[in-house]
């Protein structure tokens, strides 16, 4: 895909999270892997409003605060280049302000394996990392910290991060942890939780391995 549609994909996601209620206002930011750099959505501005050359382009080969774009970058570009830096398996990164999610992340609470869907995310939790002032590099490292071994996290009195191997799978995803934060909601105010064991939740991250059409059965 070339450069022109990928900006045009990341402005489309996001008037797509907002709509369908995952986001709000111009909370939330999106970063997709370009050859050696990462496009980002800029500040502040509301997604209805962007066009594909509004997008920040920041390299992922040096850690400057240099972009290319008429506008400056997410607030939140520390924590998406440094996810990207180090995530080889990752290209693309989805930060909302998801109710469930957040409401989670204001106790400050690790998703434990209440649904065999937690293995979406790499293991049997999802970490909350530690809170931190937005914008900040000490968000970037308690959020790599969080996703050690992981695909997502939930930050503390903030939100969520949900990164994929492309900008559809990381959309997924972040559906995916919004959905398990409202079932983990539900089921605490229910009561009567069972957690599942670290056995099954190894048999099912190993045939997660092959779910969907990664592979022929
Ligand atoms: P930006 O508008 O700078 O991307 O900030 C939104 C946000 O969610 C900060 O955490
Ligand atoms: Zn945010």
């Amino acid at each position: 895909m070339n450069e022109n549609s990928v900006r045009q994909q990341i402005i489309d996601h996001c008037i797509e999270m907002n709509r369908s209620g995952l986001n709000q206002g111009t909370s939330g930011n999106i970063s997709v892997r370009y050859d050696d750099a990462m496009l980002i959505t800029p500040s502040g501005i509301p997604y209805e409003q962007l066009a594909p050359k509004d997008l920040a382009r920041l390299s992922l080969e040096n850690n400057k605060y240099e972009w290319d774009g008429p506008f400056k970058p997410s607030s939140e570009w520390h924590f998406h280049r440094a996810i990207l830096q180090a995530n080889d398996n990752l290209d693309a990164v989805v930060h909302t302000h998801s109710t469930f999610a957040t409401v989670l992340s204001i106790a400050r609470e690790d998703i434990p394996a209440c649904h065999y869907m937690i293995a979406a995310f790499g293991g049997n939790t999802v970490r909350c990392a530690d809170y931190a002032t937005f914008g900040t590099p000490e968000l970037s490292e308690n959020i790599q910290a969080a996703m050690t071994d992981r695909s997502a996290c939930l930050l503390a009195n903030h939100g969520m991060i949900a990164g994929g191997h492309s900008l559809d799978n990381a959309m997924w995803a972040a559906v995916e942890l919004e959905t398990l934060s409202k079932q983990y909601y539900h089921a605490k105010l229910f009561g009567n939780m069972v957690v599942l064991p670290d056995d099954e939740m190894n048999r099912v991250l190993e045939k997660f391995k092959g779910y969907g059409q990664k592979e022929k059965e």
